[in-house]
């Protein structure tokens, strides 16, 4: 086991649909070429268009755009159902960086620092109680080292 691993037994993790992280102080949701093109086809865009119409630049990268709503800043993508649940309107192409929250370097750096994000992300606060969906090591690692962050 590595020593930095202190989550080498896995952790748990479900959803609430809460929507914090697509929301709250203003951010950024980062992508590559890949999934541009991928975000691109899913509207029957040209990557030129999408990014004219949901992106915006970000000292020469490129970041989704944010909606401000009664939540904070929204990404341009979130929606929310009757019940105030967030649903992503492009989730099956949604970047890496979505695909792989909470799993990031800088939540798994200690437990300490998974602890403090999970103050605003339920689905994680979740596993910390004993309760969610566990996800095994192996899994996580995929998620930790996928992000283009
Ligand atoms: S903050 Fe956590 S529980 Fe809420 S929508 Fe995001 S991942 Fe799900």
């Amino acid at each position: 086991m590595s020593k930095e691993e202190w989550y080498a037994d896995g952790l748990s993790f479900e959803c609430t649909q809460c929507g914090n992280c697509c929301t709250g102080p203003s951010g950024y949701v980062w992508f590559d070429d890949a999934e541009l093109k991928a975000m691109a086809e899913h509207f029957g865009m040209t990557p030129k268009e999408f990014r004219k119409t949901y992106a915006h630049k970000v000292h020469g990268d490129w970041s989704l755009n944010e909606t401000l709503t009664q939540h904070g800043y929204d990404c341009v993508f979130l929606r929310r159902d009757e019940q105030g649940k967030a649903l992503c309107s492009i989730y099956n192409v949604r970047p890496k960086q979505c695909r792989t929250w909470p799993f990031w370097p800088e939540n798994l750096r200690s437990l300490r620092a998974w602890a403090n994000a999970a103050q605003r992300c339920p689905g994680m606060m979740k596993g910390l109680q004993g309760e969610g969906v566990f996800v095994p090591i192996e899994e996580i690692r995929i998620r930790r080292d996928a992000t283009n962050k």
